[in-house]
């Protein structure tokens, strides 16, 4: 590297301090440029001030749904939810939904590529093991399933722990919190794309299990199957959002969903 000079440094210093003194003028911070090159595959420059600017979304505070998201379940009732196209029965108390008993409810509105908020607590008395504590599982396109389990200090099998593709993939680590405390699941779930009745692209999911990355644009093998080999058969691009009553009550709140 070449030094500079002492004249040198002392003229650059004198330039930089009269950059920081100057007023910008508006043609100092241009909205985008339009002599910088083509961005690959696209039609826009780099920089390029006429690209759409993304929609503006308002956060939610805590996990509160953002102002562009579907709330499917705010506490106060099951209006978005149906169990074998009847109303759904489950137990609506101080904010949250529990499984009764009643069978598994679906979503009434159906979606394809999808982001799903939901908060879920397992029962705070501890009963059962394996898989028969504090099990549902959230089924996209009423056929995917993400496990809900108490895998809090539970020993069972890795690929149907809590956040597993079910019967399929492990999730990346343990992230339960104690029985009775509310986790939360964020979930990018991608559709399946099909090239007639053939699979062309499978189904992915991207899990955050109380903030902590768990399954990572995992594909799925196919629907979920209980010890069997989870196949794919041609659906509709768009199906309901299924959670299973699998005997244990359950708790969920906060559920919403964007579509992607
Ligand atoms: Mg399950």
């Amino acid at each position: 590297m070449k030094l500079l000079t002492p004249p040198a440094a002392l003229v650059l210093g004198a330039v930089t301090a009269l950059a920081a003194t100057r007023v910008l003028a508006p043609q100092d911070h241009p909205v985008g440029y339009k002599d910088t090159p083509l961005l690959p595959g696209t039609p826009w420059h780099v920089h390029d001030p006429d690209r759409p600017l993304p929609a503006v979304v308002t956060p939610g505070l805590n996990g509160a749904p953002p102002s562009d998201a579907i709330v499917l379940f705010d506490g106060k009732d099951l209006a978005h939810w149906k169990a074998g196209g009847k109303p759904a029965a489950w137990k609506v108390e101080s904010g949250y939904m529990e499984v009764d008993g009643s069978g598994s409810v679906e979503s009434a509105e159906a979606f394809g590529d999808v982001q799903l908020h939901l908060e879920f607590a397992t029962p705070a008395k501890v009963e059962g093991e394996s898989q028969g504590r504090g099990n549902s599982g959230v089924f996209f396109m009423g056929r995917y399933e993400v496990q809900v389990l108490d895998s809090f200090e539970n020993r069972t099998y890795a690929d149907g722990q809590a956040a597993a593709l079910y019967g399929q993939t492990p999730p990346l680590v343990n992230a339960c919190r104690k029985p009775g405390e509310w986790q939360t699941y964020d979930i990018v779930f991608r559709a399946p794309r099909w090239e007639g009745e053939k699979l062309a692209t499978p189904a992915r999911a991207t899990v955050l299990h109380n903030g902590v990355l768990v399954q990572d644009a995992q594909a799925f093998l196919g629907a979920t199957a209980h010890r069997a080999v989870a196949q794919y058969a041609k659906h509709a691009a768009e199906l309901p959002i299924g959670l299973q009553d699998h005997g244990n009550p359950m708790r969920f709140r906060n559920v919403w969903a964007r579509r992607l």
